[in-house]
């Protein structure tokens, strides 16, 4: 296989227009078909991988989309850092529709999704207390600052199973946590990727305030026509910041953890 990269994206699929000198590559994993063959092209100097999440046509559910075969093809490709934009909703009224938050903190509200690359063979216990590449953060919100967008340099997301958006008991519970904003593929795709020993960050782009903020009754819920609504109007600034961030992106050897997260993979 001649296509490499060294960093990857998952997003939307309003990211294929965004690579010059593209190829697609078909990728076979032990864990079976991406959601879509890789996209391989450039951005400056940089070669960059990229792969739309939820398939070409959004046909994978958050719940089945297949997370590990995402993560191995991208390995397959040489990818060593990833950068995973996605769209969530705001838990706080401070976070605002078309903001960014470079999320430092998850808690996986997610069920009986496979999780693990390490289910076979021998135990391999990963820490994820930081479950985001430090490096790779301050990159992104250091990009996110230079295109001039609203960016929060932190925040904690709560990612649930999905496809159903939350009720309003669950968001005010979420609310009354400290948490920030709720997302449905942020696990296991981030924690896959410190299996791996990659660097991983997101860029998590509001689109809601999910059910309402401070029980505020003017708020509608949202609804899934909202949510694609504002990724299509909000596209060409995520682009910018993935193409201010993707050239600068650290390379290995940069003092964070997450190369020596490696174990004995069982298809390595
Ligand atoms: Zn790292």
């Amino acid at each position: 296989m001649a296509a490499r990269a060294d960093v990857g994206v998952f997003g939307g699929s309003g990211f294929y227009e965004f690579l010059t000198d593209a190829e697609e590559v078909v990728l076979d994993t032990p864990y079976g078909a991406p959601s879509a063959p890789a996209v391989v092209g450039a951005i400056g100097d940089r070669r960059v991988a990229f792969i739309p999440r939820h398939g070409r046509h959004h046909e994978h559910a958050p719940a089945t989309l297949p997370y590990r075969a995402n993560l191995w093809a991208m390995r397959m490709l040489g990818v060593r850092a990833i950068v995973g934009p996605c769209a969530v909703g705001s838990l706080k009224s401070a976070i605002q529709p078309g903001d960014f938050v470079v999320l430092d903190q998850l808690v996986d509200r997610t069920y009986a999704r496979p999780d693990t690359f390490y289910d076979a063979d021998k135990v391999h216990h990963v820490s994820f207390a930081d479950p985001y590449c430090e490096p790779a953060r301050n990159a992104a919100i250091a990009a996110a600052e230079r295109v001039g967008v609203t960016v929060h340099p932190s925040g904690t997301i709560v990612v649930i199973n999905g496809p159903r958006f939350s009720t309003r008991a669950e968001s005010r519970w979420f609310r009354s946590l400290g948490w920030d904003v709720v997302g449905m593929t942020q696990y296991p795709e981030a924690y896959l990727a410190r299996e791996l020993g990659m660097h991983y960050a997101s860029i998590a782009l509001v689109t809601d305030y999910d059910t309402g903020v401070e029980d505020d009754p003017g708020i509608e819920p949202v609804t899934m026509e909202h949510v694609l609504a504002v990724m299509e109007e909000n596209v060409d600034r995520v682009r910018s910041v993935l193409r201010e961030l993707l050239p600068g992106l650290p390379p290995d050897g940069v003092g964070c953890a997450c190369e020596s997260a490696v174990g004995p993979l069982p298809h390595a």
